[in-house]
C-alpha cells in the first residue's frame, strides 16, 4: 500500500473503505485529490465512491446486527472505555492530521479532539441512558413496560469542518445502543477519520459494527436508496440536508439533518466590551469563521455601535494567519481554492451593497494556500443578499439596532437558526434573548455556544431538519426505537405453582 507521510503521521495515501472489519479498494475506478490547504499540496486521493461499495458495508453491518444488538449494553461500552483510551493516547497524531486535511490550528485541533472524547464518555452511560420505563397495574392485573431497542444498519454523512467531532456524534451513541454503523466522511478530509479506523482495529469490535466508506453522491445516495439502512445522520450545508432529509423520508428512513448557519451576537451597551471583543473575534475567526456556530453578524445595540466598533476591527487586524501547524498561527485557511474565491465574491458583494470594509482579509494574507485574513463589514443592509447568506469564512458583518426588540427581529428574519448569542452584564436582557431569540443554542456571553455531549446540539429553522439532534439523550432516542408491551398474567395462574 502506498503511503503518505505528513512529518511524523504515515497515512494511507489512496484512501481504502473499512468494511466487515478488513480494509478493501472502492470499487470505482474514479479518484479526487485530497489537498493539504495551507500549501495546495496533494496529500491523498480519496475515490468518489460506487454503490457496491455502499453495498458491501451494508451487508456487512446487517450480518453483524444480531450478534451486538445481543451483546449486553455493560459489554457494548467497554470497547468504548478502550476506544476513549486510544483517543486520549493518539491526540497528537490525530491532531496534526486534522489540521494538515482542514487547516485549523492545532489547538484548535486538539479542542475538537476534546469534544470528540466527550461524547465516547457520555455514550458509556447507555446502559443508563437506554432504560425505558414499566408500571404495574394499568388495569387490574395487567403491567405495562417501555423498552428501548436498536434500529439495525445506521450511516452518517459528515461535513469538513469537524472531520472527526461531528463523526462523534454519531459512531458512539450508534454502536453502544446495538445498531451497526457506516460513516462517510467529507471526501475533502478522509484522512483522520481513515486513520481512527486504523487506530481502532485494535479494540477488536466484531467485523461490521463499524464501516468505513469514501466518496461523493453516488455514495451517499446509495446509503438513501438501500433498504436495510435504517437511519440517517447528516451534518453540513442546508441545500445537502433539504436533499438528504426528502431522500431519506421518501425511503422511510428515520432521518436527522445538521444544516448551514448565519449565526448573530447581540452586543448591549451595559456588557463587558473588552470581553465581547475578544470572545466575538475568536468566535467569528476561529477555525477561520468555518465553525457552524461562528459568529457571522454582530448587532450592536445603541451606544454599543462606538464602543464595539473600533475594538473588533483592531482585533481582527491582529490576526496572524498561518499554517494550522505553525505554533503562532491563530488562524489557518479555508478548507478550498473555490471557498477562498467564492468568501472573496462575497464581500465584494457586501460592498457594492453598500458596506463600509473596515478591515479588508483579502489583502495581506500568505500568499500560498486558500489564505484569508479576517474581514469586518459595517453597515451591511438589511436588504444585501450578504444578511441572510451563509458566508463559512473569516468574515465579520457589523449591523446596528436602536433595541434589543430591534435586533431579535433581524433575528427572526433570519433563515437560519443555529445559534444566537447576547453579550450583557443584564439579567433581565439575558433572560429576554434567552426567551425570545430564534436559535436553537443560545449564547450568554459566550461566542461559542457548543453544547457539551450530555446536551443535544441544537438548531432550528433552516439549520435543522428533523426532530431529534445529535449527541446526549436526543441520540438515544435517535437510535433505539421504543416498543410497549402491555402483559396480563392472571393472579390464579401462580397458584399452579
Ligand atoms: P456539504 O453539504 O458540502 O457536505 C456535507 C456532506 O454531504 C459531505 O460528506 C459531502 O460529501 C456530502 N455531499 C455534498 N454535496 C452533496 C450532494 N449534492 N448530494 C449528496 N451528498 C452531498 O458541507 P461541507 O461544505 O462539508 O460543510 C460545511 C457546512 O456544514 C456548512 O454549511 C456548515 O454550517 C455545516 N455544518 C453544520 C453543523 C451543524 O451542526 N448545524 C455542523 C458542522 C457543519
Amino acid at each position: 500500500m502506498e503511503t503518505t507521510s505528513t512529518q511524523d503521521v504515515t497515512v494511507q495515501h489512496e484512501m481504502r473503505l473499512f468494511v466487515n472489519g478488513e480494509w478493501h479498494r472502492s470499487k470505482s475506478d474514479s479518484r479526487l485529490p485530497v489537498n493539504n490547504p495551507a500549501t495546495g499540496k496533494v496529500i491523498a486521493t480519496v475515490p468518489t465512491g460506487a454503490g457496491e461499495d455502499v453495498n458491501a458495508a451494508v451487508a456487512a453491518a446487517a450480518a453483524a446486527f444480531p450478534e451486538w444488538r445481543r451483546t449486553p449494553a455493560e459489554d457494548r461500552i467497554q470497547y468504548l472505555f478502550k476506544l476513549k483510551n486510544i483517543l486520549e493516547d493518539h491526540v497528537e497524531e490525530l491532531a496534526r492530521l486534522i489540521t494538515i486535511e482542514n487547516g485549523k490550528t492545532l489547538a484548535e485541533s486538539r479542542a475538537e479532539l476534546k469534544r470528540t472524547v466527550e461524547n465516547v464518555e457520555v455514550a458509556c452511560g447507555i446502559p443508563m441512558m437506554m432504560q425505558g420505563y414499566n408500571l404495574e397495574d394499568v388495569a387490574q392485573g395487567i403491567d405495562e413496560m417501555m423498552i428501548r431497542q436498536p434500529l439495525g444498519v445506521v450511516a452518517a454523512i459528515t461535513p469538513f469542518n469537524f472531520p472527526v467531532m461531528v463523526p462523534f456524534w454519531f459512531l458512539p451513541y450508534a454502536i453502544a445502543c446495538g445498531n451497526t454503523f457506516i460513516l462517510k466522511p467529507s471526501e475533502k478530509v478522509p484522512l483522520s477519520m481513515s486513520h481512527l479506523f486504523e487506530l481502532m482495529e485494535p479494540l477488536k469490535l466484531p467485523p461490521g459494527v463499524v464501516n468505513l466508506v469514501h466518496g461523493t453522491r453516488p455514495v451517499v445516495d446509495a446509503l438513501l436508496d438501500h433498504p436495510d439502512v435504517r437511519a440517517i445522520s447528516f451534518v453540513g450545508s442546508t441545500p445537502v440536508a433539504r436533499y438528504i432529509y426528502a431522500q431519506a423520508a421518501a425511503h422511510g428512513k428515520r432521518v436527522q439533518c445538521q444544516g448551514g448557519a448565519k449565526n448573530h451576537v447581540v452586543i448591549l451597551p451595559d456588557s463587558d466590551v473588552e470581553m465581547a471583543t475578544r470572545i466575538t473575534a475568536d468566535s467569528a475567526f476561529g477555525c477561520a469563521g468555518q465553525r457552524c456556530l461562528a459568529v457571522s453578524v454582530a448587532v450592536t445595540v445603541g451606544e454599543a455601535q462606538r464602543l464595539f466598533r473600533q475594538p473588533i476591527a483592531d482585533a481582527a487586524g491582529a490576526i496572524r494567519a498561518a499554517s494550522g501547524l505553525d505554533p503562532d498561527a491563530q488562524m489557518g485557511p479555508v478548507i478550498t481554492p473555490e471557498s477562498k474565491r467564492r468568501i472573496e465574491g462575497l464581500i465584494a458583494q457586501g460592498v457594492g451593497d453598500g458596506a463600509a470594509i473596515l478591515v479588508d482579509g483579502r489583502k495581506g494574507a500568505p500568499e500560498k494556500g486558500n489564505f484569508l485574513k479576517p474581514t469586518v463589514l459595517d453597515g451591511v443592509p438589511a436588504a444585501s443578499a450578504l444578511s441572510n447568506t451563509e458566508i463559512f469564512g473569516p468574515v465579520l458583518s457589523l449591523v446596528h439596532a436602536k433595541t434589543l426588540d430591534e435586533a431579535i427581529e433581524l433575528l427572526r428574519q433570519n433563515p437560519y437558526g443555529n445559534q444566537a448569542s447576547i453579550f450583557t452584564s443584564s439579567g433581565a436582557a439575558a433572560r429576554k434573548f434567552r426567551y425570545e431569540a430564534p436559535a436553537g443554542n443560545i449564547g450568554v456571553n459566550i461566542g461559542v455556544a457548543a453544547p457539551m455531549a450530555t446536551f443535544p446540539f441544537s438548531g432550528w429553522k433552516s439549520s435543522f431538519l428533523g426532530v431529534l439532534h445529535g449527541q446526549g439523550r436526543d441520540a438515544v432516542e435517535f437510535y433505539t426505537e421504543e416498543k410497549v408491551v402491555v402483559e396480563r398474567w392472571p393472579k390464579e395462574w401462580s397458584r399452579k405453582f
